[in-house]
Formats: C-alpha cells, sequence, structure tokens
C-alpha cells in the first residue's frame, strides 16, 4: 500500500472509485504550500467512512480533484465522551481545543459559567483547530466543537445517562478520584481561571449524575486541568487501554 504523508479531512463521501472536488483553500494547501501535484496520494477521512488513500487526478490554482484509490483504515470512533469548558484567552481555548482532539474527545462545549470572563468564540475557528488536530494525529473522526451556551442551560437538559465527571478545584488535595465504571456516556467539567462559583458547585454537587474529582494537590490553570483530565479519564475509562 502506497504511504501518504499528508492527511486531509474532506466533508464528502469516501468510497473506492468516489472522486473529491477540492475547496479552494485545500488545493491552496495541497498543492501551493504541500507542492503536491498530479499523480501524488493523500490519505482523506471524513469522520464517518474510514481513511482512503486519495490519487491526485486534477490539480489547478483553484481547485483540483482527488480520486480514492483504496481504503486504508476503517473509522475509529472515540468514546462518547464530552469536553465542557470555560473558555479562557484565545490562544490558551485553542490549546484546548487541540487538545481534546487528539485525546480523543467525542464532542467540545465551550460553556460560559458564572465567572467566564470569555463571552464570546469563534466557533468556525476553533472547528478548524480540531480538524487540524484529527490531521497531525492520525484521527478518523473530527469532535464537533459546539457553540458557546450557558453552563445553566446545558445543565437544564442534561442526559442523565451522561455522568459529569467535575473538576472541582475547592477538591484540591482531596483523594476524590473518579470511582466509576468503564462504559457509557460521559462528559468532562473544567472551570473558568475565576474557578466555579458556590452556587455552580453547589448545583453540580447536588446532581446525581455528576462525580466531583480533585486533580492533584495542586491548583491546574484550566488549560492544563483539561488535559489532565483527559488523561485521567482516558487511562481509567476511555479507549487508551
Ligand atoms: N481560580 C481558581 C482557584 O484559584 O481556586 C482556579 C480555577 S482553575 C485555574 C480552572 C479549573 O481547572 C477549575 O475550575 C477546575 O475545573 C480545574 N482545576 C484546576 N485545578 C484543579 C484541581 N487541583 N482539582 C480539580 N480541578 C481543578
Amino acid at each position: 500500500m502506497v504511504e501518504a504523508k499528508i492527511r486531509l479531512y474532506v466533508d464528502h463521501p469516501l468510497a473506492v472509485g468516489q472522486s473529491i472536488p477540492l475547496e479552494r483553500d485545500q488545493a491552496h494547501y495541497l498543492f501551493g504550500v504541500m507542492r503536491q501535484g498530479e499523480g501524488a496520494f493523500i490519505a482523506l477521512f471524513n469522520s464517518r467512512d474510514g481513511e482512503f488513500l486519495a490519487e491526485v487526478t486534477q490539480a489547478g490554482k483553484r481547485g483540483g480533484t482527488l480520486t480514492c484509490r483504496e481504503k486504508s483504515r476503517d473509522l475509529q470512533m472515540p468514546p462518547d465522551l464530552w469536553l465542557l469548558f470555560a473558555p479562557i484567552k484565545k490562544t490558551r481555548t485553542d490549546f484546548i481545543v487541540e487538545k481534546a482532539a487528539e485525546m480523543g474527545a467525542m464532542r467540545i462545549c465551550p460553556v460560559s459559567t458564572d465567572f467566564t470572563n470569555s463571552e464570546r468564540i469563534r466557533q468556525d475557528r476553533l472547528q478548524a483547530h480540531a480538524v487540524e488536530a484529527a490531521e497531525q494525529c492520525g484521527g478518523t473522526y473530527v469532535p464537533e466543537v459546539a457553540d458557546l451556551v450557558k453552563l445553566d442551560r446545558l445543565l437544564a437538559d442534561w442526559d442523565p445517562e451522561r455522568q459529569i465527571m467535575f473538576c472541582d478545584e475547592a477538591l484540591v488535595g482531596a483523594a476524590e478520584v473518579l470511582g466509576a465504571v468503564k462504559g457509557g456516556k460521559w462528559a468532562i467539567l473544567i472551570g473558568p481561571e475565576g474557578g466555579f462559583s458556590d452556587a455552580e458547585r453547589k448545583r453540580l454537587h447536588a446532581l446525581p449524575y455528576a462525580h466531583a474529582v480533585s486533580l492533584g494537590p495542586r491548583i491546574l490553570r484550566a488549560d492544563t486541568a483539561a488535559v489532565a483530565a483527559l488523561t485521567v479519564w482516558q487511562q481509567q475509562l476511555g479507549d487508551w487501554v
């Protein structure tokens, strides 16, 4: 099987013999930046059909065509894990989205909490970060980055089947760990730089499906906490073992 060095996410059905028209920016990236030409092979994936080796059958300045020649990998879905996090400074929010995509979150939900100071996000830009992370890490699935929603609103119609790993900084140093069994739908919740308000903490602790946990004896920055929580969850309940 031919090895493709470049991986590209396309929002298009994939199957052997399928031709995929390239968007202008994809053509610019492949032919302008990466200097690929007709006859080159690119690995394509679309979060649905797995990964395909596709040949460049038409290369142009403003567009081009790739034709799938063989299937190289099956779709590998991540666990049913959402990451809920309060947006922080732009670059650090970008970092959280990128790491969540690499580390196997299925959905990424920016939430605004009482002490969240970034009230706006660029959902399209964050989604592009998730795509780039999947292309780079060899994933065949790109998590959806949802639009910013108030935590209260999200909890109002929460599916009680989905357990919440509530990372509560008030438990810093406590021995509260995730004593849960594998399987089922989960979410990790990380607060903003200002932490959770007392009202939020009281509400979350009262939820039967929320499990308050400590992330160790030190207060972590929100972006560090997101990576730490994803690591703990994946190691204990996810698809890393
Ligand atoms: N301003 C808060 C304070 O000084 O206590 C710190 C908030 S921390 C920067 C941001 C988020 O990371 C917290 O809301 C929590 O979700 C998570 N976090 C950080 N350190 C943690 C820890 N040791 N245990 C549990 N969660 C933690």
